[in-house]
């Protein structure tokens, strides 16, 4: 049986959504009728709204349908490994470089040279061979109080550990990869000496043991358990967008600083996406890449989710406007995941929960 047909059976197996197509399979044990059904499979961890109207325009416009996978990015990772060869993804897309350059180690992903995406995207913003690609940049930054911290008093990610922010700092737990990240990103910049210490330091200015995602610090704050965090600035979008209007008040009760504004910049993740190894439908694949990161797409991401466009072409939205420009590090995001084990070391070491 040629792949393609295989492909689609299975296909339909896993999606019920593609359930109409049964009579076609069975119909038309024919291969050309096949090929003409265009087609795209993304394993994705993201989880937004916004992402799906994205996706429906794309079908529209290309005639390609793309079939969703939801999973967390290492179980996307073990879905495609164990597949093999007979997987249906064409795509990983990730929230944070560190599970991409993992998924690339397992060489679980292939070079792809399109001029498009290596004359969009930066190259500290996609892997040395082109193995992955950003689609948008989240800055992980400090949030304070706007009556109890004036900004003069904030410099770096550095400073957090001085004694003044002794029992004022919410972050959430070492578990989770931004925070991995960022650790990885002082690693690279400062050394392993100066990591250990931060962290250190860091987890003796907690305000409270972590817990929560993101959101919580900055609730935190509203309800006076410390007075500085650390979040994802989407976070902070989707707050004062918040159909909860406890979320709008935590939301309005912080201000955005961003840190290292006097040397390397503040720490930026991505959301990323790569082509797999044994891709069905590469072609497709990479139009749908390319897709992404046009001007127009980059524009949903920064109006909707309140990511930080790839394509400079693309506006930012009005609230990340409100926030002002700010200097990005534009260490090489493969960083971030060669370092990855380091820093969970180094987190266990300081007892950062
Ligand atoms: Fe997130």
């Amino acid at each position: 049986m040629s792949r393609n047909i295989y492909s689609v059976i299975i296909a339909i197996f896993l999606f019920s959504s593609c359930s109409n197509d049964d009579a076609k399979v069975n119909d038309n044990e024919n291969e050309s009728t096949v090929k003409e059904e265009q087609s795209v499979t993304l394993y994705t961890h993201r989880h937004y709204d916004s992402d799906k109207e994205i996706f429906s325009k794309f079908e529209l416009e290309t005639g390609i349908k793309v079939n969703v996978v939801k999973a967390n990015a290492d179980e996307l990772i073990q879905k495609i490994e164990s597949e093999g060869d007979q997987s249906l993804a064409d795509l990983l897309l990730t929230v944070d470089a560190g599970r991409l350059v993992r998924a690339k180690r397992k060489g679980l992903l292939q070079e792809i040279n399109s001029e498009i995406l290596n004359s969009v995207i930066p190259s500290h913003l996609r892997d040395t061979e082109n193995n992955w690609f950003a689609l948008t940049k989240r800055a992980r930054v400090v949030v304070y109080d706007k009556v109890k911290v004036k900004p003069e008093e904030l410099s770096s990610y550095e400073n957090l550990v001085d004694s003044k922010w002794k029992n004022k700092i919410l972050i959430r737990s070492s578990g989770n990869i931004y925070n991995q990240s960022l650790l990885a990103s002082i690693i690279a910049n400062n050394g392993d000496s100066v990591a250990r210490k931060w962290a250190a330091g860091m987890v003796n200015n907690f305000a409270r043991s972590p817990k929560g995602n993101d959101r919580d610090q900055v609730k935190a704050v509203l309800a006076g358990e410390g007075e500085i965090a650390i979040i994802n600035t989407y976070y902070l979008g989707k707050l004062i967008n918040s159909k909860d209007p406890n979320e709008v008040t935590a939301g309005a009760a912080v201000n955005v600083f961003f840190p290292n504004q006097n040397d390397r910049g503040t720490h930026i993740n991505i959301s990323g996406i790569g082509v797999t190894k044994y891709a069905p439908n590469k072609e497709n694949a990479i139009k749908f890449i390319e897709y992404l990161i046009s001007k127009e797409v980059q524009e949903v991401f920064a109006q909707a989710n309140y990511e930080y466009p790839v394509n400079s072409d693309a506006k930012c939205s009005d609230l990340l406007n409100s926030w002002g420009d700010f200097k990005e590090d534009d260490l090489s995001l493969s960083k971030l995941g060669e370092l990855n084990k380091e820093a969970v070391v180094i987190f266990d070491e300081a007892k950062w929960q």
